[in-house]
C-alpha cells in the first residue's frame, strides 16, 4: 500500500514538472529582472523620456528600455521593482572624492583652506588613517552613496586596496586611485614607496569588472616633476587612468608658475603627464591655453562646486568647458569639505552657481546640469561606452527616485524636479551592473546599523587627534 501511494505521489511530481517546463517553453518570454511603471529619464544622446516605461535587465546589462506594454510584451520578470510614482534614472557618477574622509564630515568649518588643511585635517590624517580607518570610512560613504543613488565613484586616498575590497562588498562601480606625494604619509614613508604600492594595487584589481584601478599623484605643486612622469609611466604600463587635482586655487597657480614658469595644465604638459587617460578635479584657474591643451589631450574634468565654494576656491568655467567640447563630470569632493555625498545636491549647487556667477539665469541649465552627473560624467571618466545613460547593451546602474511626496508635487517636467527638487532621501532603488543594492529604501549589502555604530566609534579617535576631548555639550557625542 504504501509503496503504491508513493508510486502515485512520484507521477503526479513528475506530471506537475511537464506540465511546468512546457508552460514554460510555451512562453516566448524571456526572463528578466524589471523596472516598470515609472517615467524613465534615460540620458541617451537625444533626451528620451518615457511616461510610464520600463527597463529590463539581463545579468549585469540592460536588454531593453521601453513603455511598461513593450517591456510587459517582451519580457516575463523573474524580480519585479515597482516604480511607480517615481523617475527610473541612470545611477549618478561622483567624478571626485575622498571616500574615507566621511570620517572627517563637520569636523572644521569656515576656514581659509591653509588653517582648515594644516590645523585640522592634516593632524587629523597623521593620527587617525589607517587600513581600518579607510575600511570604516569607506563603508560609510558607500552607505551614504547607495542611500543617495550614486552608482560610480571616482577616489583618491590612502590605502586604496582596502577601500576597493569594501567598495566591492558594497557592490558599487569606482574608479580607485592610490596616491602618490611626497610627504611621508600613513601609507608610504617616500613617493618610490607609494609608486610600489600603486603597482601592486592595479596588478591586482586590473581585470576587475566594478573597480578600475588608477594612480593619483596628488598634485602638481606636491610631486617633484620625475615622479610625475613615474605616474604617467605607470598608469600607462597598465593602460589605467590617473587622477590628478588641477588648479584648485589661485596660490597653486602662483606656487607652480613661479617655481617652473607655466601654468599647472601647461607645467603638466610639459612632463608628458597628459598622454594618456587622465581625470582632473577642479581646473578653477584655468586660461584659454590650459583649455585648449586639456581639450586636446581628451582630459575628463571633475566639477566640485560646493568644496569650490566652501573653501572659496573660486568659479570654474564649466559652461565654457561643454561649449569649448571639454569632457566635464561632476563631484562632490571629500566630505570634510563639502559635507556629504549627495549628487543631487551638487547637481543644484552647479546650476545655482554658474548662474550668479555670471549672471546669466539660462548658464548650465537643469539638463546640463543633469547630464554631468550622469553622461557627461561617464564620458569624463572614460566609461562612456558602458554607463552614464539607460539604452541596451550599456552596463546595468540604474537607480529610481520618488516623486509623490508634498516637496515633488506638481511635477510638470522631471528633469528640473531632478536637478531643483530632488535630494538623495528621494532615491528609493539603487542597482549596480544588475544587483540590487538598496530596495524600497533599504541597503542590501551593507549593515546599516553597524555601519553607523563603527564610524562613530572612529570619530572618538578623530575628536582625540585634532584635541577636540570632550564631546559636544549633551555629553553623549553624536547625536544617536
Ligand atoms: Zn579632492
Amino acid at each position: 500500500m504504501r509503496m503504491s501511494r508513493l508510486g502515485i505521489l512520484v507521477g503526479l511530481i513528475g506530471v506537475v514538472a511537464v506540465l511546468a517546463v512546457t508552460l514554460e517553453r510555451g512562453s516566448d518570454k524571456r526572463r528578466a529582472l524589471v523596472i516598470t511603471g515609472g517615467t524613465v529619464v534615460t540620458m541617451d544622446a537625444s533626451g528620451t523620456v518615457i511616461p510610464d516605461g520600463a527597463v529590463a535587465i539581463e545579468g549585469s546589462t540592460i536588454v531593453a528600455v521601453g513603455t511598461a506594454d513593450e517591456i510587459a510584451a517582451r519580457y516575463r520578470a523573474s524580480q519585479t521593482v515597482d516604480a511607480r510614482g517615481q523617475i527610473i534614472l541612470p545611477g549618478l557618477i561622483n567624478t571626485h572624492t575622498h571616500a574615507p574622509m566621511v570620517l572627517y564630515r563637520g569636523l572644521a568649518d569656515d576656514l581659509a583652506l591653509m588653517d582648515w588643511l594644516t590645523k585640522y585635517i592634516f593632524p587629523a590624517e597623521k593620527a587617525t588613517v589607517s587600513p581600518e580607518f579607510v575600511r570604516v570610512g569607506t563603508r560609510l560613504a558607500a552607505l551614504e552613496m547607495i542611500e543617495s543613488g550614486t552608482t560610480t565613484f571616482v577616489d583618491m586616498y590612502y590605502f586604496e586596496n582596502d577601500i576597493a575590497e569594501v567598495t566591492a562588498e558594497a557592490g558599487l562601480r569606482a574608479v580607485l586611485g592610490q596616491s602618490v606625494i611626497k610627504f611621508p604619509v600613513a601609507d608610504a614613508p617616500t613617493p618610490a614607496d607609494a609608486l610600489a604600492r600603486a603597482e601592486a594595487f592595479i596588478t591586482r584589481w586590473k581585470d576587475d569588472p566594478l573597480v578600475t584601478p588608477a594612480v593619483a599623484p596628488h598634485a602638481p605643486y606636491t610631486l617633484e616633476g620625475t615622479t610625475l612622469q613615474a605616474t604617467r609611466a605607470l598608469a600607462n604600463k597598465y593602460g589605467v587612468p590617473l587622477l590628478i587635482h588641477l588648479a584648485e586655487t589661485k596660490d597653486e597657480v602662483k606656487i607652480v608658475t613661479g617655481e617652473h614658469g607655466k601654468s599647472p595644465a601647461a607645467y603638466l604638459e610639459s612632463l608628458g603627464v597628459w598622454d594618456g587617460r587622465s581625470i582632473a578635479a577642479h581646473a578653477v584657474w584655468l586660461d584659454d591655453a590650459d583649455m585648449e591643451i586639456l581639450k586636446r589631450r581628451g582630459v575628463g574634468l571633475a566639477h566640485n562646486p560646493e568644496s569650490n565654494m566652501k573653501l572659496a576656491s573660486g568659479v570654474a568655467a564649466v559652461p565654457t568647458w561643454i561649449a569649448r567640447g571639454l569632457h566635464a563630470g561632476l563631484g562632490t569632493d571629500g566630505a570634510a569639505s563639502n559635507n556629504d555625498l549627495d549628487m543631487f545636491e551638487a547637481m543644484r549647487a552647479a546650476a545655482l552657481l554658474h548662474k550668479v556667477s555670471s549672471g546669466n539665469p539660462q548658464a548650465l541649465p537643469a539638463r546640463e546640469a543633469l547630464e554631468l552627473a550622469t553622461r557627461r560624467g561617464a564620458e569624463a571618466i572614460g566609461q562612456g561606452d558602458r554607463i552614464g545613460s539607460l539604452e541596451a547593451g550599456k552596463q546595468a546602474d540604474v537607480i529610481t527616485v520618488s516623486m509623490t511626496g508634498a516637496r515633488q508635487t506638481p511635477m510638470f517636467d522631471p528633469i528640473s524636479h531632478l536637478v531643483y527638487v530632488a535630494r538623495g532621501d528621494d532615491v528609493r532603488t539603487t542597482i549596480v551592473a544588475g544587483r540590487i543594492l538598496m530596495n524600497a529604501g533599504r541597503v542590501r549589502t551593507l549593515a546599516k546599523e553597524a555601519v553607523l555604530r563603527e564610524a562613530r566609534a572612529m570619530a572618538d579617535r578623530v575628536r582625540k587627534a585634532v584635541g577636540m576631548t570632550a564631546p559636544p555639550a549633551g555629553g553623549k557625542g553624536d547625536l544617536h
